[in-house]
């Protein structure tokens, strides 16, 4: 049998992922032989393909668009957080079982110590829905203590269902929900924006989840969970003047937590970062 351990990514459309380029850096500072695979598949192909690559000998898995949602059946157990938000970005594979756990909170609270001031008991504006602003609005309210989340969203059933979800998991956070045409922007400010969408990122550079119109200056921190270099929201921010935060500590941040919890081995988070984005400079 191979000593090799053997970890890897399941998504759909991530050939720019950064994950193998992180484990590699892991691997190297922790003289491991390990190895990384990216899995890329439609979410369709998804009970067959994870049936056959948790008999593989797998030790761990990322996940990421589309099938954080869709894998949790397919779990034996889950995470007190991978069940609050209902998403699922890491694997533990155990005697060919799949174990289900959430570090895109770990991930995301990381950039945000230096800002926890300005979040504390203030209101937030998340855009987009889906598991990454599920996991923002949990770390928000549970380790910066926000109290209000505007969510915009363009599925009505979408948003329902996340504030139907935290009514449940976060008993004192008020969640108001919104769409494009219906946001006011009125007196309202908020210590941060937070992009969940995919738009603005890698498969989407020239998009933006908000109108031309919208007044930058109602917001304190910006923070993209996109990691593409230029981000064009990003650099919006910064000609505005706010703290501007992209998704490179939280990608590194949630796949060391990851990397723990499949291993036990606890890794130092700054020549991670820096062998893969460089030198770090936090809110650049
Ligand atoms: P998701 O579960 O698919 O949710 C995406 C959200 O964006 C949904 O609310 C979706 O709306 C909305 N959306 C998608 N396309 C849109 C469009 N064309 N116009 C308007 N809204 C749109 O994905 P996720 O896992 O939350 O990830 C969201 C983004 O965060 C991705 O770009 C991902 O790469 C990034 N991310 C980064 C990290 C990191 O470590 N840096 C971690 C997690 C995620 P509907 O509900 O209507 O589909």
């Amino acid at each position: 049998m191979s000593s090799e351990l053997r970890v890897g990514l399941l998504g759909h459309k991530v050939a720019y992922s950064k994950s193998s380029e992180i484990f590699d850096a892991i691997f190297a500072r922790e003289k491991i032989k390990g190895s990384f695979d990216t899995f890329d598949f439609p979410s369709e192909d998804l009970p067959q393909q994870l049936a056959g690559i948790l008999k593989s000998g797998i030790k761990g898995l990322s996940v990421t668009i589309p099938h954080k949602r869709s894998v949790i059946e397919h779990m034996k157990e889950l995470s007190p957080v991978a069940r609050a938000i209902q998403a699922v970005n890491s694997v533990a594979v155990r005697n060919g079982e799949a174990y289900g756990f959430n570090t895109d909170c770990d991930g995301f609270a990381l950039p945000l110590r230096k800002h926890s001031e300005v979040l504390k008991n203030s209101s937030a504006l998340i855009l987009g829905a889906g598991g990454a602003a599920r996991a923002a609005i949990y770390s928000l309210h549970t380790d910066y203590e926000v109290k209000s989340f505007t969510v915009i969203g363009r599925t009505i059933a979408t948003l329902q269902e996340l504030k139907a979800m935290f009514r449940e998991e976060l008993e004192n956070a008020k969640i108001l929900l919104e769409t494009l045409e219906t946001l006011g922007y009125g007196d309202t400010d908020w210590s941060i924006m937070v992009n969940a969408t995919p738009l603005g990122g890698w498969n989407h550079p020239e998009e933006s989840p908000l109108p031309r119109s919208f007044p930058w200056k109602a917001v304190r921190v910006y923070y993209d969970l996109n990691y593409n270099d230029g981000n064009h929201l990003c650099q919006r921010a910064r000609e505005a003047g706010i703290a501007s935060i992209d998704g490179s500590m939280m990608l590194v941040g949630q796949a060391i937590a990851s990397f723990e919890i499949w291993t036990g081995i606890k890794v130092e988070f700054e020549p991670i970062y820096e062998a893969v984005f460089g030198q770090l400079v936090e809110g650049k």
